[in-house]
C-alpha cells in the first residue's frame, strides 16, 4: 500500500472527475407498492461528478459542461 494518501495527488494535480447520474426513478421502483412514494416520481435526476481518486463529490453543472 502506498504511504501517500490519494488526496495528496488531488491537491497536487487536481481531482479527476467522472460524471455520474442518480436517477430517482430507478431507486423507488423497488417500493412501487407503497403509494406514498409516487410523490417522488417528479424528482429530477441528480447530476454530479465524483473524483476517481479521493471519492469526493461535487455538483455537475450540466449547463456549464
Ligand atoms: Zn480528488
Amino acid at each position: 500500500m502506498p504511504l501517500i494518501p490519494k488526496t495528496f495527488f488531488c491537491k497536487l494535480l487536481g481531482c479527476t472527475w467522472q460524471h455520474h447520474v442518480d436517477d430517482p426513478k430507478t431507486v423507488w421502483t423497488a417500493s412501487k407498492n407503497m403509494c406514498e412514494l409516487e410523490q417522488e416520481s417528479g424528482e429530477e435526476p441528480r447530476f454530479f461528478q465524483r473524483c476517481v481518486r479521493c471519492g469526493i463529490e461535487r455538483e455537475w453543472d450540466t449547463k456549464g459542461a
